[in-house]
């Protein structure tokens, strides 16, 4: 089964000429219409916004489009603050939802007028301490066992993230004595869910719990947001999430949940990084070697640094061999890296055409928690990020790492100096 790809072999020929493999290519107008459809299917929900989770793919020429289509960033650590500054995202554009928090980190965040989701009751303290309260404050909730959770995220009973329903009730409460005037509710709970009903569930849970608090407390909520996890099609036989079914259902939970109680609508928030850029970044690689053991293995130029999903995961990235798309599948191989670790293999006994040295290998969906992932142990390289613009020009928007960069934190000349 083939998956489409947004550039011709003759294309990436002419791109490696210039930009040599591995490195990976993400498709700006696919971005741009996955955000545009994005939009306009939830465009009947009260102030939807969109925080791309900056964790996905943290590049500022990607933050800067998706600024420009409307969408704010989702940051949990300072330097994805700074790479939203940077991309011109500030303010309440920008969404800190961050754990085990630094002060630093708040302090930056307040400083540049970030909503501050808080994800444990102590942070409360700790912020006011540390950076003071700012007039909105949102609140992360972990549902516990009253959700059940999906398999990279694991179950919310035993997740890090949040503070308990009673905490919630407890921490409104006592953001709203010191002097706290607008809120916002949080949660996260699943991770490439594929199953639509799950995210309508979500946005149940958190309308009838901001319902819940808001009668006790007597606040009101600005908004809910309900994370990310909105899982793509990895696998060429699965299928997209129905975004419009979502959206459909939530727009009548609004009704049941909000409207009729009386109480004033909250926006809606998401927090998505994978299905926004996911599907539309591909990791273009080329066979250096083949081996032939017990198992046949394609050796890439490529290894788990560059895409950790399939380690990590087991997970599914589907692998297209350029200008073979039409050959029989009837090869199989263990398509592999150069890392000292034998869980470096982005396949394992995957049905390929017969596969040569030189051949260009593209490994499908890329686009979010690829480059990402990447690192530098057993000195490998973090790849270059090409960007396919509308017009079929690419340009660099990451040049690949030297061994210079790797080098970088360390000193030789202090080296040099050294006696053990
Ligand atoms: C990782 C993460 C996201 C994005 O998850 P996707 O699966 O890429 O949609 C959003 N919010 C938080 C708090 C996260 O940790």
């Amino acid at each position: 089964m083939n998956k489409p790809l947004p550039f011709t072999f003759k294309q990436i020929r002419e791109i490696t000429r210039i930009h040599p493999t591995p490195f990976h290519l993400y498709d700006e107008k696919a971005i741009r219409e996955n955000a545009h459809l994005l939009k306009a299917t939830f465009a009947g929900i009260p102030g939807f916004k969109e925080f791309f989770a900056v964790k996905a793919l943290p590049n500022p020429f990607i933050l800067k489009i998706l600024k420009e289509e409307g969408f704010g960033a989702d940051c949990s650590s300072l330097p994805e603050l700074l790479l939203a500054e940077k991309a011109g995202i500030t303010g309440e554009e920008i969404m800190f939802s961050s754990n085990d928090t630094p002060a630093g980190e708040y302090q930056k965040a307040r400083e540049l007028g970030a909503i501050i989701n808080l994800d444990d009751i102590s942070h409360i303290e700790f912020l006011e301490q540390h950076a003071g309260l700012p007039d909105l404050v949102c609140c992360r909730y972990n549902p516990g066992n009253t959700r059940k959770g999906n398999f990279i995220i694991g179950q919310p009973a035993e997740a890090k993230y949040g503070f308990t329903r009673e905490q919630l009730f407890e921490g409104y409460r006592l953001l709203k004595a010191k002097g706290v005037k607008r809120f916002g509710l949080h949660t996260m709970v699943a991770s490439n869910e594929l199953d639509y009903h799950y995210f309508v569930e979500t946005a149940d849970m958190l309308l009838t719990l901001a319902a819940d608090i808001s009668r006790e407390v007597g606040i009101e909520f600005e908004f809910i947001n309900m994370g990310g996890g909105i899982g793509i099609p990895y696998k060429p036989e699965q299928t997209a999430v129905p975004l419009s079914q979502i959206a459909e259902e939530i727009h009548d939970l609004y009704e049941t949940r909000i409207v009729r109680g009386g109480l004033k609508p909250p926006r809606l928030y998401m927090e998505c990084g994978r299905v926004i850029t996911g599907p539309h970044g591909y990791l273009v690689s080329t066979v250096l070697h083949l081996k032939h053991i017990y198992k046949d293995y394609v050796g890439l130029d490529a290894s788990m640094a560059n895409l950790m999903r399939p380690a990590l995961y087991g997970a599914y990235h589907h692998i297209t061999v350029l200008g073979k798309e039409n050959r029989p599948a009837d090869h199989t191989y263990d398509v592999t890296g150069s890392l000292c670790e034998n869980n470096d293999k982005f396949a394992i006994d995957r049905p390929l055409p017969a596969i040569d040295p030189g051949d260009i290998v593209v490994i499908h969906d890329t686009g979010a928690h690829g480059h990402a992932m990447g690192f530098n142990y057993n000195g490998k390289l973090r790849s270059a990020e090409l960007l396919l613009r509308g017009n079929g020009e690419v340009i660099p928007i990451r040049r690949a790492e030297t061994p210079e960069d790797y080098f970088a934190t360390l000193d030789f000349e202090e080296l040099a100096k050294f006696k053990p």
